[in-house]
């Protein structure tokens, strides 16, 4: 069902993406909050836009997708209600944290629902593209979800990795990456694995892991560490448990073929384990140790009110 702009409130800004702003927004009558998607109405944009809401319909019931309610259009944006995870990005965690990692008990449970999630869109061949920590969402009930179908994609019957050049190169797979090299066994799924586990270790290590700390990723070392950098290199002996280490490496195995898949990967006793509930408890913990404090708007306006999009 469609939905006025004009019966919601802004409350605050959530975060800006490439083409949009993400605001958190409160339906007056029932008094329940969302997220809601502002996207401007560039015609580039709004085939992303239509693209990412065809996927975004066929994920309701996934219960680690971020769930989306409806679209609207107006002349100047497009407007997407989705469900609010209130707790943000797991990248504005890092953020807030001045970097500080996450602990590892509070990240096996970030990594299992992760996985969770990528295993539901699997389900419904599903390609999702842009794993990344600003694409896993928290909530205060300590569940994480997958965000941003921007650059997903319906797995068709033949694949075209050539098509698939988009999304941040930074968590690309080697065989997305250099085809030359490492396109013989492209797999999608594969790519997900990888781009995953390189978000799990970036919050483990609280900076991008492939490249020296502060260093801003440019195009050539980033190639150069993802292609024919050690990923073995990337962790150290002694920085972190054995099961998480054996966690990572069977994520970043720079051959896909060699990759575990997302099915075996929740199996993994990095995820598996008998702890579940602890590692449940320690990201409850995280999350209330780390809470936003970002301003809530003194007076709320009326979303009718607000200039669409402001980049
Ligand atoms: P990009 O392409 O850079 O990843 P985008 O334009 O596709 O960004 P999103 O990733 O969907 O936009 O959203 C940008 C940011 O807004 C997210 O990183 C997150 O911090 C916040 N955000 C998005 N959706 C939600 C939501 N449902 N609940 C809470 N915060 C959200
Ligand atoms: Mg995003």
């Amino acid at each position: 069902p469609d939905f006025l702009l004009s019966d919601f409130n802004t409350l605050r800004v959530l975060g800006h993406g490439n083409g949009g702003t993400v605001y958190e927004v409160l339906h007056r009558r029932s008094a329940a909050v969302f997220a809601l998607k502002m996207v401007r109405a560039d015609v580039s944009l709004r085939h992303q836009v239509q693209r990412e809401v065809d996927i975004l319909r066929r994920t309701v019931g996934c219960r680690h997708v971020v769930r989306f309610h409806s679209l609207v259009r107006t002349p100047s944006a497009d407007v997407a209600l989705l469900e609010n995870m209130d707790r943000g990005s797991t990248d504005a965690l890092l953020r807030r944290r001045g970097r500080r990692p996450f602990p590892e008990l509070a990240l096996a449970a970030v990594a299992r629902q992760a996985l969770l999630g990528l295993a539901e869109l699997h389900s419904r061949q599903i390609v999702h593209r842009d794993i990344k920590p600003a694409n896993l969402l928290v909530n205060s009930a300590s569940e994480v979800k997958i965000a941003d179908f921007g650059v997903g994609k319906v797995l068709l019957r033949s694949l075209d990795p050539c098509d698939s050049y988009v999304g941040t190169c930074a968590y690309m797979s080697p065989e997305r990456l250099d085809s030359v090299t490492y396109g013989a066994d492209y797999h999608p799924y594969a790519a997900g694995v990888w781009s995953l586990g390189l978000a799990v270790l970036e919050l483990h290590q609280g900076h991008f892991p492939l490249l020296p700390e502060g260093v801003p990723p440019d195009w050539a070392a980033l190639m150069v560490a993802i292609c024919l950098g050690e990923a073995k290199g990337v962790l150290p002996e002694g920085a972190a448990s054995d099961e998480f280490r054996a966690f990572i490496d069977c994520c970043l195995r720079k051959e896909s073929g060699k990759r575990w898949s997302v099915a075996e990967l929740l199996g993994h006793p990095f995820v598996s384990g008998a702890d579940r509930d602890e590692s449940k408890q320690a990201l409850r913990d995280f999350l209330q140790e780390n809470s936003d404090e970002s301003p809530v708007l003194k007076e709320p306006r009326k979303l009718g009110q607000i200039p669409p999009i402001s980049i």
